[in-house]
């Protein structure tokens, strides 16, 4: 087979394309568990890899598609990995990968209603249906996917500026009286840091609040720091709480700094990136109690609810100060549907890949009960951890939270003395610890701060996890303790 220019191949070789696609992917999924969590690999030997593709001239597709497999399987930190005890990226689910190969192939474009209404419909379904089980009223409810938590939140900082200050998408930031606020925890997403830079807000416009011990947002500093903004002249306009924070796994007080944002007219956003999937949960979204009274909710599908990537979900209740935000008119774009949603008015999007499909897959194969049984597994299996972990001397710094997030130390052999000692060489143990471990290949941990203090950081991310890797890991992290004395 040879494709001397982009083509479209005849049938019998699309199939044998597929076939051997299919092939590999199979064989990917069958032998994950073998595979090293991390690679052993350098720039050095993956870039003189590389120089062979000079892209002169046309190659084999079938030598393409088996080099390509071999460098993901090789050099790639396997995420889907059932000991990947990792940052948030799961396995996908097998519905989702045939879904964003259904959308490769059909190539929707959703930036407006009329170029895929099935598109824009579906996904319209899922915020609808995301937005009730939230409990927000289902005629209010407006958004559109993302392609991520990060753009989410950005989607929600813009709206809450425009709410705020009707003007400002004219005058820009330069035409207001006064320095807009923002409020998030101290363990709230990086993410904001990046939205203020890139909205013009200003890095200092985020206002980081002080946790309780629990790593909650203290709400009585929230409180004092709005005030003392206020007699200061800046213009508080948001308050971000986090449900899931990315470190711990602990959800924000909501109602309360629900309570604050309506008592200081305030936007009141929540960041449930992670831990919105719990809304699928019968038993377990009372935890996120108080959101249905955000103005809007970030959820990250890629997440916890194991779409591949990149999948994010942005609702929020205003529809009119979103099309207010996102309002333009171009003379080459077709015009406004009569009865459906254009989401480039909608969105910081134009072109717009059909995101929503490997949720609608995902959910619609397993069911929310299927979820909710995922979910609840996993919770088990975090209790299972601590459980192993307390009985091995591991001491849990993150008790407040029931997901399945544990942040250890180690309660036995860390001198005294050096903790808080300002030499750096508490960090420089965990980093150690957790950098060894990750070389043996065998699991992924990582590491975080918390209140201060250097931690290892365990997250359930996987739907594969079964108690056997938390033996593994539990007998990786003792094995390494032993070699640190
Ligand atoms: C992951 C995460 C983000 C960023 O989301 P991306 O999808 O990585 O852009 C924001 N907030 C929280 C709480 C997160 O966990």
């Amino acid at each position: 087979m040879e494709f001397s220019t982009p083509v479209l191949p005849p049938p019998d070789e699309r199939d044998l394309l597929w076939g051997q696609m299919g092939d590999r992917i199979s064989s990917f999924f069958e032998e994950l568990d073998t595979l090293p969590v991390a690679p052993e690999v350098d720039a050095t030997t993956i870039r003189n890899h590389l120089a062979a593709y000079t892209f002169e001239r046309s190659s084999p597709p079938d030598s393409i598609i088996d080099d390509t497999v071999d460098m993901m399987r090789s050099w790639n930190t396997q995420n889907a990995h059932p000991a990947y005890f990792g940052l948030f990226n799961p396995s996908p689910t097998y519905m989702g990968v045939l879904a964003d190969a259904l959308v490769a192939a059909v190539n929707p474009q959703l930036g407006v209603w009329n170029h895929s209404p099935v598109g824009v419909e579906i996904e319209q379904h899922l915020l609808r249906y995301f937005g009730t089980r939230l409990g927000f009223s289902s005629e209010r409810i407006a958004g559109s996917m993302t392609t991520g938590g990060s753009e989410a939140n950005l989607t929600a900082v813009l709206l809450a500026l425009t709410r705020a200050f009707p003007e400002i998408g004219d005058t820009g930031l330069r035409g207001l009286p006064s320095q807009p606020v923002l409020y998030a925890s101290e363990e709230s997403h990086g993410a904001i840091h990046k939205i203020a830079h890139a909205t013009g807000l200003g890095r200092n416009a985020v206002r980081l609040v002080p946790v309780s011990p629990d790593l909650r947002m203290d709400v009585d500093a929230l409180e004092r720091q709005i005030q003392a903004d206020i007699a200061t002249n800046l213009s508080p306009f948001l308050v971000l709480a986090t449900a899931g924070t990315t470190s711990a796994g602990v959800i924000d007080p909501l109602p309360e700094i629900a309570r604050l944002a309506e008592k200081f007219g305030i936007s009141f956003h929540v960041d449930a990136a992670w831990a919105g999937a719990i809304c699928l949960a019968d038993r377990l979204a009372p935890l996120l109690s108080g959101i249905e009274l955000a103005d809007s909710v970030t959820i990250d599908p890629h997440k916890w609810l194991s779409v591949p990537m990149a999948a994010g979900i942005f609702i929020c209740k205003d529809h009119e100060h979103l099309n207010r935000t996102f309002r333009i008119s171009a003379d080459y774009m077709p015009p406004a549907a009569s009865d459906g949603v254009d989401l480039y008015t909608q969105s910081i999007q134009w072109s717009r890949r059909f995101t929503g499909l490997k949720l609608f897959m995902s959910l619609a194969t397993a069911g929310r009960q299927g979820y909710e049984e995922m979910i609840e597994r996993q919770i088990r299996l975090g209790d299972e951890l601590r459980q192993r972990l307390r009985s091995a001397n591991w001491e849990i710094i993150n008790p407040g939270t029931k997901l399945p997030i544990v942040c250890i130390r180690d309660a036995t052999c860390f001198p005294d003395e050096l903790i808080g000692s300002g030499t750096g060489a508490e960090s420089e143990y965990y980093e150690t610890v957790c950098a060894e471990i990750v070389s043996r290949g065998r699991v992924w941990i990582s590491t975080t701060r918390l209140l201060g203090r250097p931690a290892l950081r365990i997250c359930l991310t996987s739907y594969l996890t079964t108690s056997t890797e938390l033996e593994l890991l539990v007998d990786e992290l003792n094995g390494v303790r032993e070699i640190m004395r």
